[in-house]
C-alpha cells in the first residue's frame, strides 16, 4: 500500500473544536507522530494504531521520522496543536521533503487545517481581528531577534492588530517585555492589549489591559497576545469583562 502522510491540526484544546476531517484523518492512520502533549489531546484510541510520542522539540527530525514511516507504506498522521500550518509541523514536513530523497515527493501528503490559537483567543473576547491583522512568533529559535524586531516595528507602523505567538519561555523570559517596549515607541499606551491563556480549552484565562499597563510576567507559553490597532475598541459591561472588537473601517487619527 502506498504510504500517506497527513499533517493534522487538532485545534486549541476542546475536542469539539477539532474538525470532523481532522478526526477522520486520525482514525484512518496506522501511526501517529507528534510532540507528547499534542498526542495526549487525541483521546480516542484506535486498535493497532502506533503512537510515536517524542519529547524532541526539533521539528525537522520528527518530520523526517514521519516521512520515513510513510515511505515504508504506513498511513501516518502528524499531530499538531491548533493549525498545523501556523508556526508548526506542516512547514517542517515540506522543508524535509524538499531536502530529502526524491521518492518522498511521490508520497500522498496532505494538510488537515485546525482552529489556530489566534482565532480561538479572538473568539474568547469578541472580534478583535475584525480589521487587518498580522501574526508574529516571538520565538528566536529559528530566526533572529533582529528579524523579529524589524517585523514588530513594521507591523506597529502599519497599524495592524498584532497577534503574538510564542510570547516567551523559560529560555527567553525577556522577549515579550522587550517587544512591548519596542511597540510603545510607535503605538500609544492607551492601545488595547489582550492576553488569552489556553484559549478554546476548559482552562481559559484572559486579561484585557492596555499597552501602557500590561505586565509581560502574566504571559507564558500557552498565552496568545493581541495588540489592538487604532480601530480596536472596548465595550464595557457591568460586572463582566468588556468585549473587544476592531472596526472594519478606518478611524480618525489612525496610525
Ligand atoms: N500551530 C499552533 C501554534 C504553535 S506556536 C496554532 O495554530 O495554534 C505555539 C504558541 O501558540 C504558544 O506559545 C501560544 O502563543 C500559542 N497557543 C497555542 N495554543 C494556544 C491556546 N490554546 N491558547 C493561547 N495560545 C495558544
Amino acid at each position: 500500500m502506498t504510504g500517506t502522510l497527513t499533517i493534522v491540526g487538532v485545534g486549541p484544546g476542546r475536542p469539539e473544536l477539532m474538525t470532523p476531517a481532522a478526526s477522520a484523518a486520525i482514525a484512518d492512520a496506522t501511526d501517529l507522530v507528534g510532540y507528547g502533549p499534542y498526542l495526549d489531546r487525541v483521546t480516542t484510541r484506535h486498535p493497532g494504531q502506533i503512537r510515536h510520542a517524542s519529547d524532541n522539540r526539533v521539528e525537522l527530525d520528527r518530520a523526517r521520522h514521519a516521512l520515513q514511516l510513510a515511505s515504508h507504506g504506513r498511513q501516518v498522521a502528524v499531530i499538531s496543536g491548533g493549525d498545523p500550518g501556523v508556526f508548526a509541523m506542516a512547514a517542517a514536513v515540506f522543508e524535509a521533503v524538499e531536502a530529502g530523497p526524491s521518492e518522498w515527493r511521490a508520497l500522498e501528503i496532505r494538510v488537515e487545517p485546525g482552529v489556530t490559537a489566534m482565532l480561538a483567543a479572538a473568539a474568547e473576547v469578541g472580534a478583535p481581528l475584525g480589521g487587518d491583522f498580522c501574526a508574529i512568533s516571538l520565538s528566536d529559535n529559528l530566526k533572529s531577534w533582529t528579524t523579529i524586531r524589524r517585523r514588530l516595528e513594521a507591523a506597529a507602523r502599519a497599524d495592524f492588530v498584532i497577534a503574538l505567538y510564542n510570547p516567551l519561555s523559560k529560555a527567553r523570559p525577556h522577549q515579550l517585555g522587550e517587544a512591548f517596549a519596542l511597540l510603545r515607541e510607535t503605538i500609544p499606551p492607551s492601545s488595547v492589549v489582550v492576553m488569552v491563556r489556553a484559549a478554546g480549552s476548559g482552562e481559559v484565562r484572559q486579561i484585557i489591559t492596555t499597552l501602557g499597563e500590561v505586565d509581560p510576567g502574566t504571559a507564558d507559553m500557552r498565552t496568545l497576545v493581541l495588540i489592538g490597532s487604532s480601530a480596536t475598541r472596548l465595550i464595557a459591561r457591568e460586572g463582566k469583562a468588556p468585549w473587544v472588537y476592531t472596526l472594519r473601517r478606518d478611524v480618525e487619527g489612525g496610525r
